[in-house]
């Protein structure tokens, strides 16, 4: 067994040695299985590329207006073609996937409108948006909006109990339905494309009229197709699709009337997706989005060992380390605030960047609890890199994801793991 990279890296014999037996069981099975799905996506983002001509001009900054701004434009077609869509918005005037989908909801919404959350409290950013926390003027609810939010059942999407209060609403009344694939800070699964799919389906059975919207973020690329049939996917450039390469931005791909409607929302009634410059040019876009697939392996795979290796120390992890994944997120349940913080100390250790930090709970804006975060990132809070991040409250559950390379992510668990067993117990 090879764990003399990792005692060279300034890891323990007892942890290298746990570490490589974890990854010498998921060679077998779960990392094939990874590099099959990397290979689906990558050839789909290639004819994509392909298909459109993308050429070096595309990467050329704009400036001012930006009208006929061919890179800005062809982004759009490559992402849509990369997400399986009709049409997409790719922009980075998209400040993150908050702002991403503050938007989709502002622009398909309306006094008096219903918006169902069919996949439980959305996540934690959304909430003010939506007007479930704090007491904004601001917000969808106080526009007039109504928002239901219906919980999961054993982990799955309500879909009867959707389907009854979209039967039980006025003809004519505009409803937007919104699904949040990944679980984000919360303990429950995260939904497959498929789970999405049915989900989706479902709605229009009952409300043809009905649009849906996919919180996609942390998704992208996990499973060989992307969720189809919605109105609207929308997902943060710093995550998934970015590559680890974009330096900012968000997109929603979906039909090209709902795309449109967010293009004049996101600008202004009226000007649409032909205005926006980018004076720093879009090749890292391109690129990112090129280098997307094996990135998001990587991540998984990560992921997999750091479920593997926290198992075997008696440790909950969610999913488990062969379970099905429809996201890169990778939470452990370390029980105690202390481990909570050994954990994010040994991930900043790992990191080629800020390496020499030591991540503290703190106040951010947007989340109820303290949240602790190690994150030693190239793109500042890019977590497609890898990451660790964990809100201070019960049960101590540490959200783990990313990895630009396996080897990185790898190093990542390994001084996780030695930090937290080097805790008195
Ligand atoms: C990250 C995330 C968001 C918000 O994205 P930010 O870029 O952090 O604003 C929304 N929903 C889910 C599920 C996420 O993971």
């Amino acid at each position: 067994m090879q764990t003399q990279p990792l005692r060279q890296a300034g890891v323990s014999q007892q942890v290298a040695h746990l570490v490589t037996c974890a990854e010498n069981d998921l060679m077998r099975d779960v990392f094939p299985r990874r590099d099959a799905i990397a290979e689906v996506c990558q050839y789909r983002i290639i004819r994509a590329f392909q298909q459109l001509g993308i050429a070096p001009r595309h990467f050329s900054p704009t400036t001012g207006y930006g009208y006929s701004d061919e890179g800005r434009e062809a982004l759009d077609r490559v992402f849509a073609g990369a997400l399986g869509c009709d049409a997409a918005l790719v922009r980075p005037q998209f400040l993150s996937g908050t702002h991403t989908l503050a938007v989709c909801l502002f622009a398909a919404l309306r006094p008096g409108d219903l918006l169902v959350c069919a996949t439980g409290t959305p996540y934690d950013t959304l909430l003010p948006v939506l007007g479930l926390a704090g007491d904004r003027e601001d917000s969808l609810r106080a526009w007039g909006v109504e928002c239901r939010v219906l919980p999961l059942r054993e982990g799955c999407i309500p879909v009867e109990a959707l389907q009854e209060l979209l039967a039980a609403q006025p003809e004519g009344r505009r409803i937007l339905v919104s699904f949040q694939r990944s679980r984000g800070y919360s303990l429950r699964p995260s939904l497959t494309v498929r789970q999405l799919n049915e989900a989706i389906d479902a709605v229009y059975a009952v409300r043809p009229d009905a649009k849906t919207l996919v919180d996609n973020c942390y998704g992208e690329f996990v499973e060989p197709t992307e969720p189809s049939g919605a109105d609207m996917l929308a997902g943060s450039l710093i995550k998934n699709p970015g590559g680890g390469l974009a330096p900012t931005g968000g997109y929603v791909a979906g039909r090209a009337d709902m795309i449109e409607k967010v293009s004049h929302r996101l600008s202004a009634p009226g000007l649409g997706g032909e205005v926006g410059s980018y004076a720093a040019g879009y090749l890292p876009f391109f690129q990112g989005l090129f280098l997307a697939p094996a990135v998001v392996a990587s991540a998984c795979k990560g992921a997999a060992l750091c479920a593997k290796v926290f198992d075997a120390m008696g440790y909950a992890a969610l999913p488990a380390f062969d379970a099905p994944r429809a996201d890169i997120i990778q939470s452990i349940t370390l029980r105690t605030p202390r481990a909570v913080q050994a954990f994010c100390k040994g991930v900043q250790q790992a990191a080629a960047v800020d390496s020499m930090a030591t991540p503290l709970p703190w106040d951010m804006p947007g989340y109820d609890d303290p949240v602790i975060m190690a994150a030693g990132t190239f793109i500042q809070g890019g977590s497609v890199e890898l990451s660790a991040d964990a809100p201070m409250r019960e049960p101590y559950a540490v959200f783990f994801q990313g990895g630009l390379t396996y080897a990185h992510a790898k190093l990542g668990v390994a001084k996780a793991a030695q930090e937290v067993l080097a805790l008195a117990p």
